[in-house]
């Protein structure tokens, strides 16, 4: 292995101070325990779904336990599904890293001359579900930089969604008329190498300070036509209980607030954070919607199905926005593996995203024609919920354009020809078109 140097350890340590208040020091356990050997192969190869049996409450994925066994052979079954105890251990270096799963020499390279602008973090119930020999496993190029991310290819940019020309407050983007976008802080338990937001989550900037978002209350409180409230970040849920439920209590308080959407990858990375104190504080504040962000089944483990059982039962709809990612879920089979199991957890596939041209992207963004191919191969093959809408964010700020196949091939003597998802012609006797 590389060894791995002090200053670029510190480039890439997270140095975003962590939200949650009663966590701000590193508990004295927080060194994973080093091993010399790798466990056997526990995980899947790459484009293999893995399947979990029926949730059951109670019942953890077989993966997680022995990961816990193997690197925290100390930290108790109690201890590991504290969140705060997740997140004040989450693997932040390069050094921590290759204790646990072997690095491949792209992924050092990467490492080693990150100079970036996205901090390395994950928590230790993610890593335990990435391979730790195959740097091609879906989950682990999801989470760990590779060389890729360092070239900026033409038409890539930090801010491609143009959100920091439309954020009429720190931190909040308004960009379509009745909603806007409150992020509540920069910080995320595990950092996705693909995030749109990459130029500002980690960095510390975005903070959930009284003082910001009594500024963003009253913004919304002096435009009356604002109905939606989106709260995202960073994770919303990586604030403190309390701060979230003064949060939710102060925007509730304004009367042409109809909804609340939160936007969080809580269920997938940190599920543990979905508890009972925090489920009864949400329902408080219905109608509020979550948009939940899955990107393959091998997230779906009893842990993620139990956090989203937990959500649907206070109520709470659930949805998830996908992105469209090379190598890690851009084929039909990997996709349709995802939409049923989101089924299974009560969570909507709600939108499937082209990933946004971010600086460092190239190796995760697809040509539009696979997202197609993708819907193409879902739609009558499977249960329309289970289809999410194909979307493009547009780049500058155009907000997000949905893409359809084409199902329509023409007009002929006042009828509609369609094609169906079997690739079959149909006529509609289209009264509106009989003069074409
Ligand atoms: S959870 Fe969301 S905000 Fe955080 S790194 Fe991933 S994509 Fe970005």
């Amino acid at each position: 292995m590389t060894e791995v140097t002090a200053s670029f350890q510190n480039r890439l340590r997270d140095t975003s101070p962590s939200p949650i208040e009663e966590c701000e020091e590193e508990p004295p356990s927080s060194s994973p325990v080093t091993i010399t050997q790798y466990p056997a192969a526990p995980l899947a190869k790459p484009g293999k779904i893995v399947r979990f049996p029926t949730h059951k409450t109670g019942v953890s994925n077989p993966f997680v336990r022995s990961f816990r066994k193997r690197f925290y052979p100390s930290v108790t079954a109690k201890l590991w599904n504290d969140w705060r105890w997740q997140v004040s251990n989450r693997i932040r270096t390069a050094s921590q890293l290759e204790t646990m799963i072997q690095l491949s020499e792209p992924e050092q390279w990467a490492l080693n001359n990150y100079d970036g602008k996205l901090p390395l973090g994950i928590t230790p119930y993610y890593l335990s579900l990435v391979s730790p020999t195959d740097p091609e496993q879906p989950l682990r190029r999801s989470v760990i930089p590779t060389p890729e991310e360092l070239i900026k290819m033409p038409g890539e940019a930090d801010d491609p969604l143009g959100e920091d020309c439309q954020s009429p407050v720190p931190g909040m983007v308004h960009r379509y008329p009745d909603r806007v976008l409150l992020l509540l802080s920069d910080f995320c338990s595990t950092f996705c190498r693909y995030c749109t937001r990459s130029r500002v989550v980690g960095h510390g900037g975005i903070n959930p300070s009284r003082s910001r978002l009594e500024a963003a209350m009253e913004y919304i409180r002096s435009h009356r036509e604002i109905r939606d409230v989106l709260l995202s970040g960073g994770d919303p849920l990586m604030i403190g209980d309390d701060r979230l439920d003064w949060i939710l209590a102060q925007i509730r308080q304004i009367p042409h607030v109809e909804i609340v959407r939160i936007g969080t990858k809580v269920p997938a990375v940190l599920p543990q954070r979905i508890t009972p104190q925090l489920v009864k504080i949400l329902k408080k504040y219905h109608p509020l919607w979550m948009s939940l962000h899955f990107i393959h089944a091998d997230e779906c483990t009893p842990e993620a199905y139990r956090a989203c059982a937990m959500l649907s039962d206070a109520g709470i709809p659930l949805g998830s926005q996908s992105v469209l990612l090379k190598g890690i879920n851009d084929s039909v089979e990997t996709m349709t593996a995802l939409v049923h199991h989101l089924m299974k957890m009560r969570v909507r596939p709600y939108y499937l995203y082209q990933c946004d041209p971010i600086t460092g992207s190239i190796h995760f963004r697809t040509p539009i024609e696979k997202g197609l191919e993708i819907i193409r191969g879902l739609r009558g093959f499977t249960s329309g919920y289970a289809v999410p809408t194909y979307v493009v964010d547009a780049p500058g700020g155009g907000g997000k354009i949905p893409l359809m196949p084409d199902y329509v091939t023409g007009y002929e003597n006042g009828d509609l020809l369609l094609k169906n998802y079997e690739n079959k012609l149909f006529r509609y006797p289209d009264g509106s078109c009989s003069t074409r």
